[in-house]
């Protein structure tokens, strides 16, 4: 087998994983005791070194036995947050700046009396984090049907930071078709996710095959791994080296390989040697 091997710009870690890491790492070389209100990132393998080096994910603040707790780069709902403060255990929030601009936006449409529609995941943290600031936005995906609301509706609109720009812009055009009263759009797609999806797209159009890498439970790592398919291209979403099934790569010459915002660098490596081993370059 002889083929190259080509690792598309920006691909792994973005700024607020980057830094939600720096944070906890910073906070467990403390010796405390460091939990964090679920996994810190949607990656499993740097979720077990991370418990390694003594972070434990906890699925409820019940089960917080004191010490650290650390927000993850996805927020909270405004709730959890009250409670933790009115608790003894001290709290690092590691919410993503943008993601705090989204909530921001979500907070600024509510108390002004817009209907808030939130294009993303019902089931997201960060979608439910959203909802705690607008708590009667109404989430939608991009092929759904939008709410009946009537025109004189004052809507306000925004997104999960991790949703594609092209939904988003669809999402857009539908509420324009309905001629609504008013509009207001807080376009808060990260910019982290949009250069690493064109990126993908690129390179996806030049090659045989894409190897997409990062964790199952990670919305980004999905979606580059459905864009990259859309491109027409095979397309294999992985999440270490070990999974990769060699036989997959026969009479290709032109492999890609990009990853999602919450995959580091290390996995990535570990990937690109594997199939540099199996090119014999
Ligand atoms: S993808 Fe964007 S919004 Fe999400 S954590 Fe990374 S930088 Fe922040």
């Amino acid at each position: 087998m002889k083929f190259q091997v080509m690792v598309a710009p920006n691909s792994g870690f973005c700024f607020g994983v980057r830094r939600a890491i720096e944070i906890a790492s910073e906070a467990v070389a403390s010796g405390e005791k460091v939990s964090s209100l679920g996994p810190l990132i949607h990656n499993p393998q740097v979720i077990e070194r991370l418990r390694k080096a003594g972070l434990e994910p906890v699925e409820e603040i019940g089960a917080i036995t004191g010490g650290k707790v650390i927000i993850r780069s996805h927020g909270v709902h405004p709730e959890i947050m009250e409670r933790l403060l009115d608790t003894d255990i001290e709290v690092i929030d590691a919410t993503c700046p943008l993601v705090k601009k989204a909530q921001q936006a979500a907070a600024l449409l509510s108390s002004g009396g817009y209907t808030v529609v939130i294009l993303g995941e019902p089931n997201h943290p960060e979608v439910k984090g959203l909802l705690g600031h607008a708590p009667a936005a109404m989430v939608v995906d991009a092929n759904g049907d939008l709410p009946n609301l009537p025109r004189h509706a004052r809507i306000g609109l925004l997104a999960q930071t991790t949703q594609y720009p092209a939904d988003f812009r669809s999402v857009v055009e539908k509420l324009v078709k309905n001629d609504f009263e008013e509009l207001r759009v807080f376009n808060t797609i990260c910019n982290a996710t949009v250069i690493r999806q064109k990126a993908a797209v690129e390179l996806a159009g030049s090659v045989d095959i894409m190897f997409v890498l990062g964790g199952r439970n990670s919305a980004n790592t999905n979606h580059l791994a459905e864009i990259c398919r859309a491109a027409g291209v095979e397309t294999h979403h992985l999440e270490t080296a070990d999974e990769l099934d060699p036989a997959c790569l026969q009479g290709y010459s032109r492999v890609g390989v990009t990853a999602g915002a919450s995959t580091p660098e290390w996995l990535i490596d570990q990937l690109v040697k594997r199939l540099e081993e199996l090119s014999g370059t």
